[in-house]
């Protein structure tokens, strides 16, 4: 039997039996990998803390004929505990997992994906720790707990989030003791979906469905004016001339302020500005793109763009 090894972020998490559960992880190594770790629902097993959502953990594990993989040690290297303070920041982490979960198929490693996932994961945990006075732990701390005693992630989420890895993830409580949009954290709305917009610019690219925007994606005519408004289908590839537009069933009329912002958070990350002008149009975009490549829209989405 062929034991892999690999660095792996806990994606998403499911019960399978009164001791064991099978997880969801994507690796900077293989790409997304479904195991199932026997013991891993007991307090005091070796897996305990690396299975909650979101865990960096490294992992080694057993090649199966079946697919579902055969978790042997797990090993917690980083989590971001701080995100269960901020409750817009908790939200971006959860559709960073199930844009790893969902969008990829299994063994198809993508490790500059995993590098902007761990980015964002850190940076949104920096996000739940500051705030603009400089002062620490003044938010309400979400309350992670594995009884259903009050408002749980699957209700705040629709029934549908990426949640159930580790006794600690299963539910929260308290959810509406949270500051609702996190104004108080340090990194503020612009920069935090501009950080989720890098990582979705990112995943596009990835999955080889980066936008293009200097050229018309049906004819390639050059844009002349990037300042200029433009024709956008994510189904074609990104923006359209005059005269491949209307052609294009999808079609949507994009301000030029927002396809700058959309180059310049391709090219800078979340460095870009995400100006308030162009602020729901971007996202408006990339939820749209995100939307189209998944096949549906994120359940994640709604919550991430809910500010
Ligand atoms: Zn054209």
């Amino acid at each position: 039997m062929q034991s892999e090894k690999a660095l792996a972020i806990v994606t998403r998490g499911t019960d399978w039996s009164e001791t064991s559960r099978i997880t969801t992880l994507f690796t900077r190594e293989f790409g997304k990998v479904r195991a199932l770790a026997k013991g891993g629902r007991r307090l005091k097993s070796n897996f305990d803390v690396a299975f909650d959502l979101l865990t960096v953990c490294e992992v080694v594990f057993i090649r199966k004929a079946s697919g579902l993989e055969l978790l042997t040690e797990a090993r917690m290297n980083e989590q971001f505990p701080a995100l269960r303070k901020n409750l817009p920041a908790l939200y971006a982490g959860y559709y960073v997992a199930e844009l790893l979960a969902e969008g990829l198929q299994d063994y198809d490693p993508h490790p500059a994906l995993f590098d902007a996932a761990l980015h964002i994961l850190r940076a949104l945990g920096r996000t739940a720790v500051s705030s603009p006075t400089g002062e620490k732990g003044t938010e309400t701390e979400i309350c992670y707990t594995g009884e259903n005693d009050g408002a749980t992630a699957d209700t705040v989420a629709g029934g549908e989030v990426p949640v159930g890895t580790g006794a600690e993830v299963s539910g929260i409580r308290s959810v509406e003791a949270i500051s609702p949009l996190g104004k108080e954290a340090g990194l503020g709305n612009g920069s935090l979906l501009a950080t989720v917009s890098a990582f979705e610019l990112v995943w596009l690219q990835e999955l080889g469905y980066s936008p293009r925007l200097d050229a018309c994606a049906t004819c390639g005519r050059e844009r002349l004016s990037p300042t200029a408004r433009a024709f956008f289908s994510p189904l074609a590839g990104g923006v359209l001339c005059p005269e491949c537009g209307p052609t294009v069933a999808d079609r949507r009329m994009v301000s030029g302020d927002a396809l700058l912002c959309i180059r310049d958070l391709t090219e800078r990350g979340a460095e870009a500005a995400l100006p308030g002008g162009a602020r729901a149009e971007v996202r408006q975009v990339l939820g749209y793109a995100v939307s189209c490549v998944l096949g549906r829209r994120p359940r994640m989405l709604t919550y991430v763009d809910a500010r």
